[in-house]
């Protein structure tokens, strides 16, 4: 089965992602987005992909989320079952 490309970043690490909801026009920005994984918008519950993602740099801290990563919004927390930001997941092999 072809996996359709749904985000523009197609690897296996977190990046950072812009979110614009196409039916409300919201935008936000989480730290925690990954290839083909949505995040729901605030305000009208639809499933969002990234249109821009950009890699954490090495060098770079990562950027803190202002606000606490939005789990439940989030389509790879809810598949993983648990904060996929954790140290324990991420900048795997
Ligand atoms: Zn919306
Ligand atoms: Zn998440």
């Amino acid at each position: 089965m072809k996996t359709e490309n749904k985000t523009p970043y197609q690897g296996n690490r977190r990046t950072c992602g812009y979110f614009q909801c196409k039916k409300c026009n919201k935008h936000w920005f989480s730290a925690n987005t990954w290839a083909n994984c949505s995040q729901k918008c605030k305000s009208c519950n639809s499933d969002v992909y990234p249109y821009k993602q950009v890699r954490h740099q090495k060098s770079d801290e990562p950027p803190k989320e202002i606000r606490p990563h939005p789990q439940e919004m989030c389509q790879k927390c809810r598949q993983l079952g648990y904060f996929c930001g954790s140290r324990f997941n991420s900048y795997g092999k």
